[in-house]
């Protein structure tokens, strides 16, 4: 199937392009392998995307702009892509093949682990990284979350609405997390924060039932007894079948979102960047859509 623009993923940055693409009147499609809005659709509340006074989920907003593409035409569908030729201009999916003029990636990133002993065999079963998908199992339960930037923070008070207690295992004594979010778990008296702290493995025989720390410190080991932990140590970009320039697996382009591959651009938490918002995701489309249009428009 031949398109102007194909978009490689259905987050804010993938939805923001589709958007962009389709009012340029430029015969658009989103691959996405699951439903679109990527990490933001799995987050609780978001409180500082402009233009919303009161904290709007991140399903609704994710919807609302699936909806808006659509509305201008933009093709959005429910498939993988599982490679990519830059020679013959052609994405392969798990249910065809796509060509492009301009070929956008926004396929943001995944939850990084913490690769420990007990991790695997326990996910699922109290191991968890999506407090919105499981936070509610865990009503009148102990949780501990891992991580001190502004997923783990966050994530820690929206499982403090079930749990009776959440403790957050950090490996510094100072979090990453933003000042306004860190000002809130402190004030929550649910909350407490275990410093300089990893989490080292985790055990349980059905369920997870405790979490062996270890203090950076003084290297003294302790246990802690929970039902269920949450991983929130940053995100690995989903970038594996892309050969572009990259750093870390992160995708390097320039101010227009143009990689290093004629034609490609790459918008969101799959390219290297310092900020990873909605916001900022959002910026990352509309750019690299209007770079693609202009682009598109010099080959005729
Ligand atoms: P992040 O900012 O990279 O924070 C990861 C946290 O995990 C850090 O505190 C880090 O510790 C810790 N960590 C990393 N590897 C670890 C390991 N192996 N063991 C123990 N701890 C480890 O990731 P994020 O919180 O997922 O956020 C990703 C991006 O999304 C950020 O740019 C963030 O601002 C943005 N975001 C924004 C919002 C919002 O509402 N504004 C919400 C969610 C995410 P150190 O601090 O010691 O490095």
């Amino acid at each position: 199937m031949d398109y102007d623009l194909v978009i490689a993923g259905g987050g804010p940055a993938g939805l923001t392009a589709g958007i962009y693409g389709a009012r340029a009147r430029l015969k658009t499609v989103i691959l996405e392998k699951l439903m679109p809005g990527g990490q933001a659709a799995i987050t609780d509340l978001i409180e500082n995307y402009p233009g919303h006074l009161e904290p709007i989920t991140g399903a609704e907003l994710t919807t609302k702009m699936k909806e808006q593409a659509k509305k201008f035409g933009c093709e959005i569908r429910t498939e993988e892509v599982t490679g990519v030729n830059f020679e013959t201009k052609t994405v392969i999916t798990n249910a065809g093949e796509y060509t492009w003029k301009a070929l956008i990636i926004a396929t943001g990133a995944d939850p990084r682990r913490l690769d420990i002993p007990g991790e695997k065999t326990l996910l699922g079963r109290g191991v968890s990284f999506c407090a919105t998908c499981d936070g509610a199992f865990f009503s009148g339960k102990k949780v501990a979350v891992v991580g001190g930037g502004d997923s783990a923070i966050k994530e820690s008070l929206f499982l403090s609405k079930f749990a009776s207690r959440v403790y957050v295992i950090h490996r510094r004594d100072e979090l990453r997390a933003e000042k306004i979010i860190q000002e809130k778990a402190f004030k929550n008296p649910k909350i407490e924060i275990l410093w300089n702290s990893i989490a080292i493995e985790i055990l349980g025989d059905q369920r997870v039932e405790k979490v062996i720390l270890k203090n950076v410190n003084t290297q003294k080991e302790s246990e802690l007894l929970i039902d269920g932990l949450f991983e929130y140590i940053g995100r690995i970009p989903n970038t594996s079948l892309f050969p572009v320039q990259k750093d870390h697996e992160c995708i390097i382009t320039d101010e227009n979102m143009h990689t290093s591959v004629e034609g490609v651009y790459a918008a969101g938490d799959c390219r290297k960047k310092e900020h990873h918002q909605v916001a900022t995701a959002v910026g990352d489309g509309a750019a690299a859509a209007m770079s693609a249009a202009e682009y598109i428009q010099t080959m005729k």
